[in-house]
């Protein structure tokens, strides 16, 4: 599918620039709803007018990706899954991580610390806060009142998006007529329970799983088709996860081969988000052990989890990760997933300045690095934990990391000796010290000159900055210098 330009979109707009969306034109809200990163919802004209009713229905069909979105939850914590346009991230961007929902089965015995820990959990990376998307509240009980209890609990103790998992018809219907209000994920609809189960998530707007849980993907396909005659425009696909030889494959080629039908073949009922459950594994198999096996098995479930993010499946479900031990596992999926999930188009830059780190004074250091972004944050990071107040002067290297810009000349004296005089980094110090990354040392002599300053070759690692300023941080030293220098 060709994808419109913002001109096709622009056409379909009340073009009457008239603000209310925030944007001065209707081409730049047309622009930044090609980017998703504005809803159509947004434009009040489009919504409101009944005369726009047909330009609406066009519009909405013009910039539906052939995989479609779903949304799960409500709130600040809302997620949305699936709706994306390429197969590959290179060929554009990917627009929706894999969201990671854990599993909690309903028997817990501390439902509502279990859902406030996986709310709060979070981990921060390169100046991002990486959080879980979601609970998957299991049905183990196999009691229906059990089950509505404990969704109803963690509903009360949780903001994060719930997924209610139960085979049995009546017990999903029951928890998830509590809890309706904050739009939780039904699953699932199977090829014996799908018109219980979908007419009650078609009546209440919710999402809707389809499973086959053998893997077959044409009894997946007609699920979908039937669910869509239902009235239901809000599926994800789940084609099964299998653990044991040969099955990791089948696993792998499942998902690829929906996301291609959807994706490049534009086959409609394909077209949603495609889930996986590497929680799976716990049921295939029979686990027992000392604590050393269940490690192993832990691995196991979380290297099917991570090759399901890396092949963009829309939505997973963990069973490690329930405990505060299990930390390690969320760390490595959400780390793994910003990595696939970053937007090739954009330069991973911060904006160039004068950062202050604490509170420094007069004689605090100034370090001196690149405007790429990992280079800056662990930067800043490896400062602060080494409980140091300084400045840190950002250079403007057009977003690309010290060595190379170094080399290509984005990083250099004369752009360095700028940003000291942009940023008036002299006026906040009563000494003229920049340090320099060792990366960049074949520069201390020009920046020297260029900026009037005394310049410091700092480590190659920033990891190394508080042992570097404990050994030789002593600014009147090197100011004398300075000064004899200039006599
Ligand atoms: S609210 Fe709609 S009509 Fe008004 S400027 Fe925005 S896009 Fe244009």
């Amino acid at each position: 599918m060709a994808r419109p330009s913002p001109l096709e979109v622009y056409g379909l707009l009340d073009k009457s620039n008239c603000g209310d969306c925030g944007y001065d034109t209707c081409m730049a809200f047309a622009t930044d709803l090609l980017e998703r990163k504005i809803r159509i919802e947004d434009c009040t004209h489009l919504m409101q007018d009944p005369k726009q009713k047909k330009n609406l229905k066009k519009l909405r069909e013009m910039i539906m990706p052939p995989q479609k979105p779903v949304r799960i939850g409500v709130g600040e914590r809302e997620l949305t899954i699936g709706g994306e346009e390429v197969l590959m991230r290179h060929q554009l961007t990917f627009y929706n991580p894999t969201g990671i929902f854990v599993e909690v089965p309903d028997t817990h015995g501390d439902l509502a610390k279990v859902s406030k820990y996986l709310t709060e959990a979070a981990v921060e990376r390169m100046g991002e806060k990486l959080t879980l998307d979601g609970i998957a509240l299991r049905c183990v009980s196999k009691n229906a009142e059990d089950f509505k209890n404990a969704a109803k609990k963690i509903a009360e103790n949780t903001n994060l998006p719930i997924m209610l998992c139960c085979l049995e018809p009546e017990f999903l219907i029951a928890a998830a007529t509590e809890i309706k209000n904050v739009k939780p994920a039904l699953y699932a609809a199977t090829k014996e329970t799908w018109e219980k189960v979908g007419t009650f998530a078609v009546q209440n707007d919710l999402p809707i799983i389809a499973v086959s849980p053998s893997g077959d993907l044409d009894e997946l396909m007609s699920l979908s088709a039937t669910l869509q005659k239902l009235g239901s425009d809000q599926i994800i696909l789940d084609p099964g996860t299998f653990f044991g030889e040969g099955n990791i494959k089948l696993t792998y080629d499942n998902i690829q081969q929906l996301r291609i039908a959807a994706i490049d073949k534009e086959n409609e009922n394909a077209g949603w988000p495609v889930m996986g459950v590497p929680a799976a594994y716990w049921t295939q198999y029979d686990i027992e052990g000392d604590e050393e096996e269940i490690w192993k098995h832990k691995y196991q479930e979380i290297i099917m989890a991570s090759i399901m993010i890396a092949i963009d499946t829309s939505l997973i479900i963990i069973h490690t990760g329930q405990e505060e031990e299990d930390i390690w596992a969320l760390l490595a999926l959400v780390t793994l997933r910003q990595s696939i999930f970053s937007d090739p188009r954009v330069y991973p830059t911060v904006d160039p300045g004068l950062y202050e780190i604490g509170e420094p004074g007069p004689d605090a250091p100034v370090f001196v690095t690149s405007n790429y972004r990992l280079t800056k944050i662990p930067v800043e990071i490896d400062i602060k934990g080494a409980n140091l107040d300084a400045y840190l002067l950002v250079s403007d290297s057009e977003g690309i990391g010290i060595e190379s810009a170094v080399a290509g000349g984005q990083f250099s004296a004369g752009s360095i000796a700028e940003s000291v005089k942009e940023f008036n980094v002299f006026d906040k110090v009563d000494h003229r010290i920049l340090i320099i990354p060792g990366m960049a040392a074949r520069l201390s002599g020009a920046l020297e000159d260029e900026a009037d300053a005394f310049v410091l070759v700092g480590p190659r690692d920033s990891s190394g900055i508080g042992k570097f300023i404990d050994k030789q941080w002593d600014p009147k030293k090197y100011m004398k210098e300075y000064e004899e220098r200039k006599e």
